[in-house]
């Protein structure tokens, strides 16, 4: 058996007239986030983490906001490639850890959907997916309400990466 750990960090203005989706989970809010996908923060920080545990090219490079098949796109479909890529590489996800930076809207009420989410997403129990939202106490873009951001941490296991 083998380890890798990957780190992902993602963060997205928040603007009018876009629906707030986080992890998969439409959030009810006044404002969304820009991107040029649907800009799921968590989702584009879980991608980068497993891209990233891997030692692959990260979600920028594989989904580049200048291509227009991704406009809109719903961000699961990155986590499928992303996913995809683990299993190719001789890994399973063992758990995902994430953190949600958000002055608002508050998101006690959501994080057990959100873990229910990126769980069912991944094919794990919900117990290996852990879901923190935390303000940024009004400091910074983030804490001013003008983006919400997100850092996600995986561990993936197998017997992929062994030198012969
Ligand atoms: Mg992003």
């Amino acid at each position: 058996m083998s380890w890798r750990v990957g780190i992902g960090y993602d963060v997205h203005r928040l603007t009018d007239k876009r629906p707030l989706v986080l992890g998969g989970v439409r959030v009810p809010h006044a404002q969304g986030l820009l991107g040029h996908s649907d800009a799921d923060v968590v989702l584009h920080a879980l991608c980068d983490a497993l891209l990233g545990a891997l030692g692959q090219p990260d979600i920028g490079e594989l989904f580049p906001d200048t291509d227009p098949q991704w406009q809109d796109a719903d961000s699961r479909r990155f986590v499928v490639e992303a996913l995809r890529r683990v299993l190719a590489a001789g890994y399973q996800v063992g758990n995902v850890d994430l953190i949600i930076h958000a002055q608002q809207p508050k998101l006690g009420a959501f994080k057990e959907q959100v873990r229910t989410s990126v769980a069912d997403m991944l094919g794990l129990t919900a117990d290996c997916v852990g879901v923190k939202a935390t303000t940024n106490e009004g400091l910074d873009a983030i804490g001013r309400g003008e983006a919400i951001g997100c850092w996600a941490a995986v561990l993936l296991e197998g017997e992929g990466g062994r030198r012969p």
